[in-house]
This record gives C-alpha cells, sequence and structure tokens, in this order.
C-alpha cells in the first residue's frame, strides 16, 4: 500500500502552500472583518492551476487527480478558510460540467471557469425549504420553445453573487427521473442571467470572506444545450458531485484544523506558567496529543478517499465517512486549540478564533453531520463497509 503522495501531487501541494502563506495568510484576519469577496486571490490561485485540479487537460484543467486536489485544499483552507471553500465549489463545478456536460457544454464554460475568467463557480441545489431533503425542491423549470423557464428561490449558494456561471437545480415536471427518486433537473446558468437575482446575504457565523447568497430565478430562460446530462437526471448528479464534493470539505475542515493546532504547538511553547511552558502541563500535552492523533487520522482517511475517487473505486461510502471524521474532529481540534490559548483564545488577535467560527459550517454543509451517518448506515445495511 503507497501513502507517500508522487512528486506530482507533493508539487501540486507546494504549490498551493506557497499561495496560501503569500497570499492568503497575510490578509485572512482582515478579509474576516471586513467581508471582502477575494476575486483578485481566486484569479492568482486560477493562475496556478488551482481552480480545476482535477479537470481534464483538454478543457484547461491541471488534470492532477483527487489526491493533489485534496493537497492543494488542505493547504488553502490552512491559509484562509474563506478562499478555500470558494475555491473547492469552483472545482466541484468544473469537474461536473466537464463529466457530465456535453463536449460543446463543457467546452463553453469550463475553460472560463478553471481560468479564472468567471471568477468562481456556484453550486445551486439548497433550497429555503430543501437542504438535506433536496428533493423536496420547488424550483420549477417549465419547458418553453427551444428550452427551459426557470421559476424558484435557492438557498445558502456560495459565491452566488459573484459566480460567473452556476449550476441551478429544478424540479421538471412531465419529465420521466432516471433515479427514481424526483424528477430533477440540472442546468448551467450563466451568472448574469435575465431573471436571476440576489434577494439576500447571509451574515454568518463564520467564513465571512465567502459570500453565502439567496437567489430569486423569476422566469430565468436557459437553452436546450445548456442542460447538464439529460433532463429528469438531477438527483443522481446532485448525489454523484456531493460524494466528490464532501472529499473537499473533509480537505477543508483538516486545513482549518492543522492551521489551528500549529498555532496552538507554537502558544503553548511561548506561553509559561508556574515556571514553565504551559505544553510541560501533562493536561495541555495530553490535548495537543489527542488532537494531533485526530487530525493523522483525518487527513488519512480524506485521502484515502481522494485515492478511491481518483482510480474509478466506489468512494461514496469513503467520502462520506471522511467528511463525518473529519469535521466533526476538527471542531474538536480547534476548540481545544482556543482552549490551550487560555483568555487569548477568545479575541482576535490570535486566529483560534476565527478557526473555530470557520470550521463549525463543516459539519453542516454538503450534507450534515447527521445525513453522512444516513448514508454511511444505509452503505452498511447494502454490504458496503
Ligand atoms: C455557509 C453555507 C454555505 C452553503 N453553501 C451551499 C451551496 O453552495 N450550495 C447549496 O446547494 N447549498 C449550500 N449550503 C446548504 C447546506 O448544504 C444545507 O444547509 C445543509 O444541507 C442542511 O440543510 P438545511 O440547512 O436545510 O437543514 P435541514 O435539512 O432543515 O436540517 C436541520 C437539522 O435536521 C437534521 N436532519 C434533517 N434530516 C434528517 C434526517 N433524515 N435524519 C436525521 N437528522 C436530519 C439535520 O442534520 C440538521 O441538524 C450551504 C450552507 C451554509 C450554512
Amino acid at each position: 500500500m503507497q501513502l507517500e503522495p508522487t512528486e506530482e501531487q507533493l508539487l501540486v501541494q507546494r504549490t498551493a502552500r506557497d499561495a496560501a502563506e503569500r497570499l492568503l495568510m497575510p490578509k485572512a484576519a482582515a478579509r474576516d472583518v471586513s467581508g471582502e469577496f477575494p476575486v483578485a486571490e481566486l484569479k492568482e490561485l486560477a493562475g496556478l492551476g488551482l481552480l480545476g485540479v482535477a479537470v481534464p487537460e483538454r478543457f484547461g484543467g491541471a488534470d492532477m487527480g483527487a489526491v493533489a486536489y485534496s493537497l492543494a485544499l488542505q493547504e488553502l483552507a490552512r491559509g484562509d478558510a474563506s478562499v478555500a471553500v470558494a475555491v473547492s465549489v469552483t472545482n466541484m463545478v468544473a469537474e461536473l460540467i466537464a463529466a457530465h456536460g456535453s463536449d460543446a457544454l463543457a467546452q463553453q464554460w469550463v475553460p472560463r471557469i478553471v481560468s479564472g475568467e468567471l471568477v468562481a463557480g456556484a453550486f445551486a441545489l439548497s433550497e429555503p425549504e430543501a437542504g438535506s431533503d433536496a428533493g423536496a425542491m420547488r424550483t420549477t423549470a417549465v419547458k418553453v420553445d427551444g428550452g427551459w423557464r426557470l421559476t424558484g428561490a435557492k438557498q445558502w449558494i456560495t459565491s452566488g453573487d459573484h459566480a460567473g456561471v452556476m449550476v441551478v437545480w429544478a424540479v421538471t415536471p412531465g419529465v420521466s427521473s432516471s433515479s427514481g427518486h424526483s424528477n430533477l433537473t440540472a442546468f448551467v446558468v450563466p451568472g448574469d442571467a435575465k431573471g436571476l437575482s440576489v434577494a439576500r446575504l447571509e451574515e454568518k457565523m463564520g467564513l465571512h470572506g465567502s459570500s453565502t447568497a439567496q437567489l430569486v430565478l423569476d422566469g430565468v430562460e436557459v437553452a436546450d444545450d445548456q442542460v447538464l446530462g439529460a433532463p429528469g437526471r438531477g438527483f443522481g448528479l446532485a448525489m454523484m458531485a456531493l460524494d466528490g464534493g464532501r472529499i473537499g470539505i473533509a480537505s477543508q475542515a483538516c486545513g482549518i484544523a492543522r492551521g489551528a493546532l500549529e498555532a496552538a504547538v507554537r502558544y503553548a511553547q511561548d506561553r509559561r506558567t508556574f515556571g514553565q511552558p504551559i505544553i510541560k502541563h501533562q493536561a495541555i500535552g495530553n490535548m495537543l496529543a489527542d488532537a494531533a492523533t485526530w487530525l493523522d487520522a483525518a487527513t488519512l482517511m480524506t485521502l484515502r478517499a481522494a485515492h478511491a475517487k481518483q482510480n474509478k473505486q466506489p468512494f461514496s461510502q469513503l467520502a462520506a465517512m471522511a467528511k463525518l471524521f473529519s469535521s466533526e474532529h476538527a471542531w474538536k481540534i480547534c476548540d481545544i486549540a482556543l482552549q490551550v490559548h487560555g483568555g487569548y483564545g477568545y479575541v482576535r488577535d490570535f486566529p483560534v478564533e476565527r478557526a473555530l467560527r470557520d470550521v463549525r459550517v463543516t459539519r453542516i454543509y454538503e450534507g450534515t453531520s447527521e445525513i453522512q451517518r444516513i448514508v454511511i448506515a444505509r452503505n452498511l445495511l447494502r454490504g458496503n463497509s
């Protein structure tokens, strides 16, 4: 069993680490306060190939696979989790259109996404009344001459106000469903489409540099050739994309936790109480030991899921387990990192309070922890361990 990354994967990791330390870390605290969307940073990351890490070369991607993608995203999240989530969703959208769009559709959009021309991609599945239960969505696409007309609202859409292009899911009445689940269809919609507007931007606990938009679709017209896959195949596409997306969120959780743990170890060596550095107090050492152990396990699980995806092996179960374990333990690791800082952990002078706020949502988006457990248990029932 090979556990070492290849030279090429290490190169992608180093590129991302350098970009995170040079471009993201110095501004992360200020971005947390200003909430400024990282347009310039995303363009620069695009120039380094980081918006299409696993996208085939013929669509302008770096074609480096899911392991390199995970390594890169961990580094970016260690630098600034807000930027990392925009990168994660953009990679997910580029991969989705490249894999399931017609060649013409992929050629139309993917090179412009991965080059940074479109700034970001967005994934518009959730709605005010449909998050975990995506099949309950109400946005509807009705057939018109030469295309479809979309009407409804989307909730929680990462980069929804900045995205040059998004994949939007809608119910398509009268279209039979391939999955037997719900007759959903996925559409590729330009960010400046007529009838598409931003109803509100959420004020979040963390990830302040990532925008989260409620979108309204008021009769948005989409041509037939902008359907992703085929009409009625949307539910399956969403579930497939989320399987891959969960590796991204697990990577993000690991990256945030790594940054917090590094800060805690540094602090515990500098801060002295009762005549010695606090890391020498066994209680502090034990907390850091637990955190380091959980982080190693989370990272290995995440890379294992990425390796399976890259090698076209079944990975849905591995991705759900990696996302569940990484996000739940990253939260605990960030809490430990804050505790190690004492009162200084609770204020903005140190990065750990931001890490704790930023990491919290990894237990919620792209399937809550409760939904990951449902996926895992369902797979166990089917005999897939
Ligand atoms: C910052 C942020 C960014 C996001 N970005 C995007 C995005 O880009 N695109 C997008 O489409 N969505 C996005 N989301 C939406 C996210 O995926 C949903 O919030 C998430 O899936 C949960 O859905 P919900 O909020 O409707 O909660 P609900 O589905 O209402 O769940 C509420 C609670 O009930 C639990 N629950 C629900 N069903 C079950 C069940 N069957 N068994 C046990 N427990 C259950 C949940 O785990 C949760 O604890 C984002 C969310 C946030 C907060």
